[in-house]
């Protein structure tokens, strides 16, 4: 039997061993462990990447978005509009500025819903974080509109989405500023935690280095506020650098296992498959993530695992205004029906071909025998 784990963790260090063991031992042996030219070269090399002025190396993909809005000026007595379908770290990063987190709908593609956007804003609405989930950014037409219209900001939650583009824009460059997680299992992942931020606005980007490291001034070491310590370790920066140069290839190789999955599901009508690759020329998408919709999910789940292969329900299989002691608005009944539908296949570079081919005939033959 075949045996294809959601995830490969150690296939993640295989990859490029040899490689990685000499950046590790070249920053441990001149014992650059915080703050030193690593972590600059990385801001200025993602910062090229994504063609944005200023990038900025953070403790993890949370920390990215807790320091975003309260560079930002989000605080207390604000709303801040997120979608239900993400990950709890979103709306955690809204409540720790003192804002409350207003819970909107996702649509088909599981991206924020605009007319939910439009309803849930009130007098006290001071910013929208769409939340470019599974490596896709929102059709952020609508929402950009909304945002002019009501003097909002937006803050994105593109820690999923590194390299996505809509209408030739990246992720994270639709706002105040973009945030990035590095955590192993993102595109561009570390061995650990880390985090970016990016902007084009060098007042934001004064203040993120303020808020990244206690709020001391780089310039005269004095504190000018009260920051955290949000810091991308040296090392992480290292390692970072090194993979974004393999960046382009990564994501190529999702998008043609994007593609494999695609055309062999495709003829099933019970599933609902992400948007195509290819679909819709004002996308990009990165594929972090293969979200589909199934008819009798756990079921094929089952199948699936019995058969070898790994799926998952991102975060656990819960949407936002599902945990009743965060008391959140919970009358979503879009993204209610959508997560009793909702799994992840596996999608990384380390897969073959042939993995998702196998993957693919599996479930095939579990509609034939269960619909
Ligand atoms: C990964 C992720 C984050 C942040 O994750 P960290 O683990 O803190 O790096 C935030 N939002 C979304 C949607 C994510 O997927």
């Amino acid at each position: 039997m075949k045996n294809i784990p959601f995830f490969n963790y150690p296939a993640l260090f295989e990859q490029r061993e040899n490689e990685y063991l000499e950046v590790v031992h070249d920053v441990l042996k001149r014992g650059a462990y915080i703050m030193q030219s690593e972590l600059f070269d990385f801001e200025i090399q993602l910062a090229d990447h994504l063609s944005v002025k200023h990038a900025i190396g953070v403790a993890d993909g949370t920390m990215a978005l807790l320091i975003s809005l309260k560079a930002a000026g989000v605080g207390a007595g604000d709303e801040v509009i997120v979608p239900s379908h993400t990950f709890v770290a979103s709306a955690a990063a809204i409540s720790h500025t003192g804002a409350t987190p207003v819970l909107v709908e996702c649509g088909q593609d599981h991206l924020i819903d605009s007319v939910s956007v439009q309803s849930a804003i009130t007098e006290k609405t001071k910013a929208i974080m769409p939340v470019q989930l599974n490596g896709r950014v929102a059709n952020m037409d609508p929402i950009l509109a909304i945002a002019k219209k009501y003097g909002l900001l937006i803050v994105e939650d593109s820690c999923q989405a590194l390299g996505a583009k809509f209408n030739n824009r990246y992720a994270g460059t639709f706002g105040v500023a973009g945030t990035f997680s590095f955590f192993p299992a993102k595109t561009l992942g570390c061995f650990g935690d880390g985090g970016g931020i990016i902007t084009d606005d060098s007042e934001i980007a004064d203040k993120v280095k303020l808020i990244r490291d206690h709020g001391r001034c780089p310039i005269d070491g004095k504190a000018k506020l009260y920051g955290f310590n949000g810091r991308l370790d040296n090392l992480h920066a290292a390692i970072l650098g090194f993979k974004l140069k393999y960046y382009d290839e990564d994501i190529a190789r999702r998008r043609s296992l994007a593609l494999i999955y695609q055309e062999c599901l495709e003829g099933l009508d019970t599933l609902l498959l992400p948007p195509a690759p290819n679909s819709d020329p004002r996308h990009f998408d990165v594929f972090q993530n293969y979200e589909i919709e199934a008819v009798n999910r756990d079921a094929l789940r089952k199948f699936l695992e019995k058969n070898g292969v790994g799926t998952i329900l991102q975060w656990g299989g819960y949407a936002l205004h599902q945990f009743p002691d965060l008391g959140l608005n919970n009358d979503l009944p879009y993204t209610e029906a959508m997560t009793k539908k909702f799994m992840l296949l596996p999608m990384h570079p380390m897969l073959k071909d042939e993995d998702v081919l196998h993957i693919c005939g599996l479930i095939e033959q579990f509609y034939e025998n269960n619909c």
